[in-house]
């Protein structure tokens, strides 16, 4: 919604891993070790992939999914500042953990266009296809509870703490995601036109 309302574009190392490891690469491989059970990827490897991509690319973006860590966070203000940027804005999209098991139990993707599909919301199960392209829509392989479990104690311990980090530079804005798609990003387009 951001990319589409803003053009800006956007960055996920979670989307790019994933990319990867379709199309066979050692890097995939090497990642899905990590990814498929829920456990965050070294951060020399996602900072490597990161550095990459902003070396290629413009100066508007959003990040999804990075950083996770401290120091991933310490090396994106190098990389930024090699670039002359600054960050605007870092948004905490915060929801209680029952409303997010629910929603990665439903969750899809279409093996197609890409796009993330709710089941219960457009489509109510996976057979009807991809609402956007019709085309085939496959359960993430770290949608699990068990990986959930995972990732949600990786969260406490390295990505939780970020949010010191940024409200300490003044730049946390915390969203209550505990809404529908379109009212979080209503919250969402509210800071940007302010920022
Ligand atoms: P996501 O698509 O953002 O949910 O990420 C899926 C998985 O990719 C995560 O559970 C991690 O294993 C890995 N990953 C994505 N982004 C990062 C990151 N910034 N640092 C470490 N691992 C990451």
């Amino acid at each position: 919604m951001i990319r589409a309302q803003f053009g800006i574009e956007t960055i996920s190392p979670g989307s790019m891993l994933r990319h990867e490891k379709r199309s066979g690469s050692a890097l995939g491989a090497e990642a899905h070790g990590y990814t498929s059970g829920g456990g965050l990827v070294p951060d020399a490897l996602i900072i490597a992939l990161v550095r990459k991509w902003l070396n290629e690319h413009g100066d508007a973006f959003v990040f999804d999914g990075y950083p996770r860590t401290i120091p991933q966070a310490e090396a994106l203000e190098v990389m930024l500042a090699e670039k002359g940027l600054l960050l605007d804005v870092v948004f905490l999209l915060e929801i209680g953990t029952e409303q997010i098991k629910e929603r990665v139990l439903r969750r899809m993707i279409c093996q197609g266009c890409g796009a993330i599909v709710s089941i219960g919301g457009r489509v109510q199960n996976a057979e009807q296809g991809c609402p956007r392209c019709g085309g085939i829509l496959e359960r993430r392989r770290d949608d699990t509870l068990e990986a959930l479990a995972t990732r949600m104690a990786e969260y406490r311990a390295k990505s939780a703490p970020l949010a010191a980090y940024y409200s300490s530079r003044n730049l946390l804005q915390k969203i209550n995601a505990a809404q529908t798609a379109s009212a979080v990003f209503a919250e969402i387009d509210a800071h940007l036109q302010a920022t």
